[in-house]
């Protein structure tokens, strides 16, 4: 029995004659660019996160770009980021002409260690770009104080974190000047291709990317700013007003899994013997609630290359986020880092795997799952 990483047909299939409609009434109304649709999901998305607007947009990736515009990051300027992330963080930097400017990650959270943030602050410096990885909310709280100190914004990267909450209850894309969401379908509220959302509770700055969107124009053909097309397609955020009233279930039910994995895990004498070592989620501290919401499940593991293959090998979905931190990566090499600068990055990259966690995960694809990783170790 394979288990694979992902099953977008078991995740859709339950809200398929939901979805049909929708799909049927936008392909009805023939108007498929902004909208209603477009508007609502905003509106509930930026509630979800404890913000006040939402800017619906391309994807993901474009989310932290029109972000980026919106405040004017350009030729010369700095952001503060991780090297430990999906591309698209450090590559919208470099897309404006500003310079990315890496700090290692926290060893337990993969999260941006934030004692070292001061450190590589300078005049130029414009920006910070926490990024909640996997799901996990970044350490805001000392984040957000480095930030004030230098007058820097704040571009929370929730790509994976949607709803992930922060030990004092704030969410995610709720703490920052602005925050970033992808609607990717292997995210936690995916569509059915790209989209994404940025979400801001300042007036100008949501105005600036609302008007960045469409070219930089208001009124139309007026262009006030050089902005593109960064429209979120009517179509999508029909679907994606469907499936935001089922989050909240599929969260709880990633969250299960991993409580299972871990106690699996712990059964299989694999976390004693130390061959595989647990996500720590950080808990609220006023109760038990997690604040991580398993975008990811992610390892660190022995012997992780031979392991990968062996999952493969007997049809467990496995992959690796990410087996190249940035500051190693080709096209960043001008920056000048080398090998040995962000060691706990490197250490991640090198040692990790995810593993499903996907809310339709079943227990016996779960039992599966662990038992294999245990034949592995003998
Ligand atoms: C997925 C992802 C993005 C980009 O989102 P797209 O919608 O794929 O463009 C950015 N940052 C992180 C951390 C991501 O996981």
């Amino acid at each position: 029995m394979g288990v694979p990483l992902l099953d977008l047909k078991a995740h859709h299939e339950p809200l398929q004659q939901e979805i049909m409609l929708v799909l049927e009434q936008v392909f009805k109304s023939q108007a498929f660019i902004l909208g209603p649709d477009v508007s609502r999901l905003e509106e509930r998305v930026a509630a979800y996160c404890h913000a006040q607007y939402g800017i619906g947009v391309t994807s993901g990736t474009d989310a932290l770009l029109l972000a980026l515009m919106a405040l004017g990051i350009s030729p010369g300027d700095e952001v503060i980021t991780t090297p430990y992330s999906f591309f698209a963080t450090a590559g919208v930097v470099v897309r404006l002409g500003a310079k990315p400017v890496f700090v290692d990650i926290d060893p337990t959270t993969y999260n941006m260690d934030p004692a070292k943030i001061s450190q590589v602050v300078t005049t130029k410096t414009k920006a910070i770009i926490p990024v909640h990885l996997y799901g996990q909310c970044a350490d805001m709280g000392p984040i957000m104080d480095v930030a004030k100190q230098h007058n820097l914004s704040i571009i929370e990267d929730a790509a994976q974190a949607i709803g992930s909450e922060y030990r004092d209850g704030r969410r995610t894309c709720g703490m920052g000047t602005i925050g970033c969401l992808s609607f990717f379908p292997s995210k936690n509220l995916g569509c059915l291709g790209d989209g994404g959302m940025a979400v801001t509770s300042d007036p100008e700055l949501a105005e600036r990317m609302r008007i960045l969107r469409v070219h930089g124009s208001k009124p139309k053909y007026y262009h006030k700013l050089i902005g593109g097309n960064f429209r979120l397609d009517t179509i999508q955020a029909a679907v994606l007003n469907v499936k935001l009233s089922y989050l909240d279930g599929w969260t709880r039910r990633r969250q299960e899994n991993a409580i299972r994995y871990g106690e699996l895990f712990e059964c299989s004498g694999l976390v004693h013997k130390e061959r595989v070592r647990l996500p720590i989620p950080v808990y609220r501290q006023s109760g038990t609630r997690h604040y991580h919401i398993y975008n990811q499940f992610v390892l660190r593991v022995d012997r992780r290359d031979s392991l990968v293959a062996y999952l493969k090998q007997n049809e467990i979905g496995v992959e690796i986020y990410y087996p190249v931190p940035f500051h190693l990566q080709e096209c960043f090499g001008y920056l000048g880092y080398r090998e040995g600068d962000f060691p706990e990055s490197e250490r991640a990259a090198k040692e990790t795997i995810a593993l499903p966690i996907y809310p339709e995960l079943t227990m016996e694809q779960q039992a599966e799952v662990v038992s294999v990783v245990k034949a592995f170790y003998g």
